[in-house]
């Protein structure tokens, strides 16, 4: 009995603390962590619900129709923040709150991580390669399929590089984001269309706020 109200207690501190760290009201935070529930591993029994890798690109591909392997694994490691390969319920919630309500601030610190694939803090030109061949496609006819990209590389570096060290950095990033959101997945898709965001909330209970 102890036991059980100890757990209850415990929950209830973490429903409160996930509330106050995300956009969600209380309500919804309970309805996340049951979803987390029902998409969890639990391994052993004393191990605590966590989200394998697979079942989140499941999840980003049935419900947010977000297809692209690459990025799909990049933003599973923008959501595991200890990055023990599993996404915890404060990681899913947490990672929730940026992904489907996120401030535009929020929003390009998370894709910056999702763009930086080697985490040094910069998305260097062959970060920004990487991703724009995987997410353009180019013309096998062309002599040099890369040129392409490799000049579009210098058009965002001419735009975006502030300091020019031929790289971008978080405060490069933020600075041209915030002057036109429009750039915010210049390297790939890494978030939801509106629709999809209101359809998965409305779907698990959540309050949405009509799309005009
Ligand atoms: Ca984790
Ligand atoms: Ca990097």
């Amino acid at each position: 009995m102890e036991n059980l109200k100890a757990k209850a207690r415990s929950r209830r501190k973490l429903v409160e603390d996930l509330h106050r760290k995300s956009h969600f009201e209380i309500h919804e935070v309970e309805l996340l962590l049951k979803l987390h529930q029902r998409n969890a591993d639990t391994p052993g029994k004393s191990d605590k619900p966590k989200i394998d890798r697979q079942k989140f690109a499941d999840i980003l591909y049935e419900e947010f129709k977000l297809t692209d392997d690459v990025l799909n694994d990049r933003i599973f490691r923008a959501f595991d923040v200890d990055a023990d390969g599993y996404l915890s319920e404060e990681e899913w919630v947490l990672g929730l709150s940026t992904f489907l309500k996120g401030s535009i601030e929020e929003k390009l610190k998370y894709t910056f991580k999702v763009y930086d694939q080697n985490a040094d803090g910069f998305i260097s030109r062959e970060e920004m390669f990487q991703f724009l061949k995987n997410s353009i496609i180019t013309q096998q006819t062309e002599e040099d399929p890369d040129e392409g990209i490799k000049e579009l590389i210098e058009v965002i570096l001419k735009l975006a590089d502030c300091d020019h060290d031929s790289k971008l950095s978080l405060k490069d990033y933020e600075q041209t984001i915030l002057e036109e959101n429009l750039l915010l997945e210049l390297l790939g898709p890494c978030l939801p269309l509106p629709k999809y965001t209101n359809k998965f909330l409305s779907s698990i209970g959540c309050d949405v706020t009509p799309l005009v």
